[in-house]
């Protein structure tokens, strides 16, 4: 390790890592070096493990059996949602909805509230740097329902200018739809000033957490949030599931998204009503193993603690922050104040996707490319970047691997 002050984590590292499996291989002869879980989180045996017991012993359906495995496998799925209102800091466990994911989310929000909510003229603001899940579903129900769509621009270090959002900000807009953290550059966004902002013009906000909750303690009552939506896989959990907080004055009020099975009160020829919030939300068999999957993952986040991870996490960016800037030819992308997780950078000598191919030759899995993030990019005047995204199952010694691994790339190319 290099001579820069190094912070002893706060819980035992190798028995953290010893909880994820995927972690102990070798890759081209090398060990594993996982750094692009930004893009997805690996699994602690504790998921893994929940999720065989459930399939091999406990699987049913949810919510429609009156038999002993359908009333055990609804027990569990309502206790996952708990678990996760409990993670987000509501106490009403009807105020999480289960989605594919936070790109579903994000669509359900944007059309069904959009539909009761947003009509000709009315705006929306989003920001230059968001994911495209956050950017096209509000491209689309401008398009739909003859609303405008504004942009808060960010300043050359990556941070929202917040004195330009409150120029935007009128009686006429109704979403104000951004990031907490940044998949692109690591930013993390005022998200309390910016719903309270919101807020004094009558405006609601969603705020897209999928890069922060596996990274930080939250509350939604302290935030005073509207919608908050986040994704098991990368939250330690499995794919194919996530969800929505929804304040339920708000969800009670929104028409349902997808239709069918199970969000309905009573169906007729002529007539359907619907159930109240989140089931109005659930058309159809949700993913059952996967909920009960991102309950485990919620309670190994809980048992290691957030916080904790957060102050490891934070170290670690700090260092490996320190580790690129000392290498010539390395331009970080994204240097606010306020960071999570995330390094993402250019070299001036090497194509980022040339660079994350010769890492992977070292083992070191990072993600190049423009992370669906293509304003972002525009924004930056680059193409792409390489992304190096750690988790608190990280070394120090991984980051100097990638320090010297990117030396090497360079020398290659130069
Ligand atoms: N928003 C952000 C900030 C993301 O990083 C991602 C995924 O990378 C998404 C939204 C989309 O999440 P998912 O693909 O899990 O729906």
């Amino acid at each position: 390790m290099t001579d820069s002050v190094v912070e002893t984590p706060p819980f035992d590292i190798e028995k953290i890592r010893a909880d994820f499996p995927v972690l102990k291989q070798t890759v081209h002869g090398k060990p594993l070096m996982y750094l692009d879980n930004a893009a997805t989180t690996q699994k602690p045996w504790a998921v893994i493990d929940r999720v065989h017991k459930f399939d091999s012993e406990e699987y049913g359906t949810v919510r429609r059996g009156a038999y002993f495995l359908s009333e055990g496998a609804t027990r569990h799925f309502d206790d996952a949602r708990k678990k996760v209102a409990v993670l987000l800091g509501t106490p009403d466990p009807n105020e999480i909805v289960f989605t594919s994911g936070t790109t579903q989310a994000i669509n359900l929000v944007a059309h069904s509230f959009g539909k009761a909510f947003i009509g000709e003229g009315d705006e929306i603001i989003i920001s230059n740097i968001e994911h495209h899940a956050n950017t096209v579903p509000w491209q689309v129900v401008c398009q739909e329902r003859g609303a405008v769509l504004k942009v808060i621009p960010v300043n050359d270090l990556g941070e929202l200018i917040l004195e330009e959002y409150e120029k935007l900000l009128s009686s006429r807009t109704k979403m104000v739809a951004v990031n907490h953290v940044s998949n692109a550059l690591g930013t993390v966004n005022p998200i309390k000033e910016i719903i309270a902002m919101a807020h004094k013009v009558g405006a609601r906000v969603l705020i897209d957490g999928a890069q922060s909750t596996p990274h930080m303690k939250l509350d939604m009552k302290v935030l005073d949030c509207d919608f908050y939506t986040f994704s098991g896989h990368k939250m330690y959990g499995p794919s194919g599931v996530g969800g929505l907080y929804g304040r339920m004055e708000l969800l009670k009020d929104m028409p349902p998204y997808v239709t069918g099975g199970d969000m309905i009160q009573h169906v007729t020829i002529e007539k359907t009503t619907y159930n109240q919030p989140p089931s109005r939300f659930e058309a159809g068999t949700p993913p059952i193993t996967q909920v009960i999957g991102l309950g485990a993952a919620v309670d190994y986040l809980q048992a290691v603690g957030l916080e904790k991870i957060a102050e490891y996490e934070n170290n670690l960016l700090e260092y490996g922050t320190k580790l690129l800037n000392d290498i010539d030819s390395i331009t970080i992308i994204g240097t606010a104040e306020h960071k999570a997780s995330i390094l993402s950078f250019v070299s001036d000598a090497i194509h980022p996707h040339d660079v994350v191919t010769l890492l992977d030759q070292d083992g070191i899995a990072c993600r190049g490319g423009h992370h669906c993030a293509q304003p972002t990019m525009q924004r930056f005047q680059v193409p792409a970047t390489t992304r190096a995204s750690v988790s608190f199952y990280n070394k120090y010694e991984e980051l100097d691997a990638l320090a010297e691994s990117l030396k090497k790339a360079i020398k290659l190319f130069s």
